[in-house]
C-alpha cells in the first residue's frame, strides 16, 4: 500500500531520510519510534508530500506520488493524516470541518456527506459536539475530530504524528482506543508515537529510526524483547 523505494531528503546540508526503503501492505499498522530528530516526522510528511523528496520513489496503491495539482489533492485525501496539534478549522464547527472534504474534494452532496459525518463523529464518540466550534471541545475530543475528519474522506492510509502528545494525560486513552478500533478493523497505519503501550498492543511491526535511518524493523514483541542495536537499547532504557 505504501512503498518507498531509497528515499533521501534534506533539509540544506542536514541528511534527514537516508536510503529508506520502506513496503507497509494494506491492513499493517506500523509504529515509528525513534529519538526526537531522528526523522519520524518528515517520514510521515513525506508519505503524503507535505515534505517533497530529494531522491527515491513513493508509492501509495501502487500510483506514484504526484507533484502538484488535482492528482495531489486527491493522493491526500487517500492519506489521512493526524497530527500532534488538532489542526482543526477554528472558525468552522465540528460538523462542517468533518464534511468539507467530502463536499469539495470527493464532490459528495451536502446531506450525504453530513450523514457520513454524523456516522463518524458516532464512531469516535462526539455527536454531542458537532455543531460546537473546535474551542468549545476539549484536546482529546478535538484530536477525535481531527481523526473523524480524516476518516471522512475514505482513505486508504492512515498516518499519525504524535497524535497523543499535547493531550492531557486522562484524554490520551480516549484517542488511543479510536485508533486501536482503527487498526482492528483493518486500517492500513504509520503511527508515529510515545506510547508503548499501543506499540504493543496495536502495531504489527515497529521501526526505529536514528539518524535518518531505520536502524530496526521488527515486530513489537521482538523489538521490546531483544532490540538488537545499542541506539534501541539505549532510547528503550530511557523510555520504559
Ligand atoms: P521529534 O521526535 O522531535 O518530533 P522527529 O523524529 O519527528 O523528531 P523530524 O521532525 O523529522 O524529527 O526532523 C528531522 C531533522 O530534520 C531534525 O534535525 C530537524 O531539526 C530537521 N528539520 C525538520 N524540519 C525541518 C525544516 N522544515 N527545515 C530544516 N530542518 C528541519
Ligand atoms: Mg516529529
Amino acid at each position: 500500500m505504501i512503498r518507498m523505494s531509497a528515499v533521501d531528503k534534506f533539509f540544506g546540508s542536514l541528511h534527514v531520510l537516508r536510503s529508506i526503503d520502506l513496503d507497509v501492505p494494506k491492513g499493517q499498522v506500523v509504529v515509528v519510534l525513534g529519538p526526537s530528530g531522528s526523522g519520524k516526522s518528515t517520514l510521515c510528511r513525506a508519505i503524503n508530500r507535505l515534505e517533497p523528496i530529494n531522491d527515491g520513489s513513493i508509492e501509495i496503491d501502487g500510483v506514484p506520488l504526484p507533484a502538484e495539482g488535482r492528482a495531489l489533492a486527491e493522493l491526500r485525501a487517500d492519506v489521512g493524516m493526524v497530527f500532534q496539534q488538532f489542526n482543526l478549522f477554528a472558525h468552522k464547527t465540528i460538523l462542517e470541518n468533518v464534511t468539507l472534504g467530502p463536499i469539495k474534494v470527493r464532490g459528495q452532496s451536502r446531506d450525504e456527506a453530513q450523514r457520513d459525518a454524523m456516522t463518524l463523529l458516532e464512531r469516535v464518540g462526539i455527536t454531542d459536539q458537532a455543531q460546537k466550534y473546535p474551542a468549545q471541545l476539549s484536546g482529546g475530543q478535538q484530536q477525535r475530530a481531527a481523526i473523524a475528519r480524516a476518516l471522512a474522506m475514505k482513505p486508504k492510509v492512515m498516518l499519525f504524528d504524535e497524535p497523543t502528545s499535547a493531550l492531557d494525560p486522562e484524554m490520551v486513552n480516549e484517542v488511543l482506543d479510536v485508533m486501536t478500533g482503527l487498526a482492528e478493523e483493518g486500517m492500513t497505519m504509520v503511527v508515529v508515537t510515545h506510547e508503548m503501550g499501543f506499540a504493543r498492543r496495536a502495531a504489527h511491526r515497529v521501526l526505529f529510526m536514528a539518524d535518518g535511518e531505520v536502524v530496526e524493523d521488527a515486530e513489537p514483541q521482538k523489538f521490546f524483547g531483544e532490540p538488537k542495536s545499542d541506539r534501541a537499547k539505549d532510547f528503550l532504557g530511557k523510555i520504559l
